[in-house]
């Protein structure tokens, strides 16, 4: 089983994460930029975090097997921040980086009116980097959100085959695959998708322009759900061909549309800027030089 995680949250992830997914068969993943779990107060902490997206995670990421890229953005929440959204002005020269496959995640928290000024204006910034978008419907209030987000992507200038609309379920399916736009589904424990319900509308909507993936991220999540589902649609009579289908060949169809999808095995440098995911020089003793030497 080959799998793409086209949405998954690394930074928040041990390497322990890494080596069990490529066990796995995870083989590429996207890590759209988010929320922090607490504010940030500054422009400058999206920079530093955006060039961490770009740097040191692709090469943690490469030291076991994976091919990592990232959609970037002002997140929904962070949208009614205003210590926040000056970020939108520092976009523009990120989303030329080779790395970047889509702008994103965007979307709606709260439906408030500075969340509809920043989703419009990234969605603009998409179209105008040729870029496709990763939009998060919100998690209160589903359809409600949901309508109010294809009305928003059907006026603007991205056609909606260069739209994934994420965290759907059994109550939004249907609109959203309406809407012509590519269908991403969140299996967390607990809460959202599980497994077996994601079997059924998979049966229900069949698989194709469907993504399915992790989200896992700080909070509770399982970053091996995606090969779980697979297993899950095995088990209940799916094809393989459709599980690679899923697992595979949807994401790659979606993020290729950005022009910059590279998915050959990466090339694992030994440091990064200096640092590697060691600690330390490996067969250093880890003893300081003593004072005056
Ligand atoms: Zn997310």
């Amino acid at each position: 089983m080959r799998i793409f995680d086209p949405h998954i949250h690394m930074t928040s992830r041990t390497t322990d994460d890494y080596e069990a997914m490529h066990a796995a068969g995870v083989r590429a993943v996207v890590e759209p930029s988010f929320w922090l779990g607490q504010p940030r107060t500054s422009p400058q902490s999206f920079t530093d975090y955006f060039d961490a997206l770009l740097g040191w995670e692709p090469f943690r990421a490469a030291q076991y097997g994976i091919a990592h890229h990232c959609t970037l953005a002002l997140n929904p929440k962070e949208a009614n921040d205003p210590r926040c959204t000056p970020v939108l002005a520092e976009l523009p020269r990120y989303l030329l980086k080779d790395q970047v496959v889509a702008v994103g995640e965007i979307g709606y928290d709260s439906m408030t009116p500075a969340e509809d000024a920043a989703l419009e204006a990234q969605l603009q910034l998409a179209a105008d980097h040729g870029l496709p978008a990763l939009v998060h419907t919100p998690h209160r209030d589903k359809l409600q959100g949901l309508r109010r987000t294809v009305q928003m992507v059907r006026a603007c200038a991205l056609d909606p085959e260069r739209v994934l609309l994420d965290h759907l379920n059994e109550t939004t399916v249907r609109e959203a695959k309406d809407s012509g736009a590519w269908l991403g589904f969140s299996v967390y424990p607990d809460t959202k998708m599980d497994e077996a319900r994601m079997v059924e509308v998979l049966r229900a909507y069949g698989p194709e322009k469907v993504l399915v993936n992790s989200a896992a991220d700080w909070g509770r999540s399982d970053p091996l759900k995606t090969a779980k589902v697979g297993e899950a649609m095995l088990r209940s009579g799916f094809g393989e061909d459709d599980v690679d289908l899923v697992l595979w060949r949807n994401p790659v169809a979606f993020y290729a549309q950005s022009g910059r999808l590279r998915l050959d095995t990466p090339a694992a440098g030994a440091t990064f800027e200096g640092n590697s995911i060691l600690r330390g020089t490996p067969g250093a003793p880890d003893v300081p030089a003593p004072v005056g030497s």
